[in-house]
């Protein structure tokens, strides 16, 4: 059983090429959404009053819901534009909303989750609502750069108490403060957890577990339209393959970060999350073996 707890979220995205208001967006959403395609998880979350029904529907089509929280007040919103190369964002907006003082629980049936998803969000909510869990075998989570400046403690705690963290290279820079990537890595690991994956974007992902590294390269896409999500869709669909394999060996692990890159790319190929919910499993498989044979040697 998988569940992923995190923000979901109306989102502002600003592109060169178009500005959509108003998105389905939200971390936990794009990772559950993208972690659905291999076992289906449960969500915690929590959403306001103007949470648009559609988007209501297009959780419950893809998700367990049975956590998520309607709140009296606005739901998360976030607003953030992309220059012209479209792998640099700028936040322009964070507004928390019913997220600020959500005091999330897991509900009764989630507590034998084996694998469980924390995606960006409150890291001191994550750090808290791990331990509610009775039989956790995976946990990973992630985080943002908003988190690191307003609660860099509570980052470094949150790491201490799961199994993985999956970061992208600018915010393990930022968190760490050190620009090489592999001291990063083992300082994040000092903190506590045994697994770092860090995500260079366009240019894949590297895995270090103990003395091991395991690069992995993104699938290479022409066309790029919006990359919003394509970390928290990466690291959906590495944790739901492990969960549909029941596996934590390093070999499923490796093989997870595979998936995740080829969920990275199905994200990013469309506006918001759209890339993902017209997505079908076939259309996994065949970027998954295409992939395999291109980074075979
Ligand atoms: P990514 O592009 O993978 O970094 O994820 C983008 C998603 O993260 C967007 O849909 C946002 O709604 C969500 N997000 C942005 N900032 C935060 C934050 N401070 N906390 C939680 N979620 C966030």
């Amino acid at each position: 059983m998988l569940t992923v707890f995190g923000s979901v979220a109306i989102d502002t995205i600003r592109t060169p090429s178009r500005v959509i208001k108003n998105a389905l967006g939200g971390a936990a959403t794009y990772a559950a959404v993208s972690a659905s395609f291999f076992q289906k998880p449960s969500l915690i979350a929590v959403i306001g009053y103007d949470f648009p029904k559609q988007y209501q529907k297009i959780l419950n089509k893809f998700l367990d819901t049975g956590g998520v929280v309607h709140a009296n007040g606005k739901t998360f919103r976030y607003d953030g534009s992309y220059d012209k190369t479209l792998s640099s964002r700028t936040t322009n907006k964070t507004e928390l909303n019913v997220l600020k003082d959500f005091k999330p629980t897991v509900p009764e049936r989630y507590r034998r989750s084996e694998f469980v998803y924390l995606a960006n969000n409150d890291p001191a909510q994550n750090a808290k609502i791990i331990k509610e869990f009775d039989k956790v075998k995976f946990s990973m989570c992630d985080t943002i750069d908003f988190w690191i400046s307003t609660k860099r403690n509570d980052v470094i705690k949150m790491m201490g108490v799961v199994d993985s963290v999956v970061i992208n290279d600018e915010e393990a820079k930022l968190l760490t403060k050190t620009h090489n990537l592999i001291k990063a890595a083992k300082k994040i690991m000092e903190w506590g957890t045994k697994i770092v994956i860090i995500k260079k974007g366009e240019h894949g992902s590297l895995l270090f577990c103990d003395d091991m590294v395991f690069p992995s390269s993104a699938f290479s896409l022409e066309n790029i339209v919006d990359p919003t999500g394509a970390g928290d869709s990466f690291a959906g669909g590495m944790i739901g393959y492990m969960a549909s394999k029941n596996s934590t060996k390093l070999s499923t692990i490796r093989e997870a970060a595979a998936y995740g890159n080829v969920m990275g790319s199905f994200a990013v190929e469309r506006y918001g999350i759209a890339g993902l919910v017209k997505l079908r499993k076939s259309q996994i498989q065949n970027r998954f073996r295409y992939y395999r044979k291109i980074v075979h040697f």
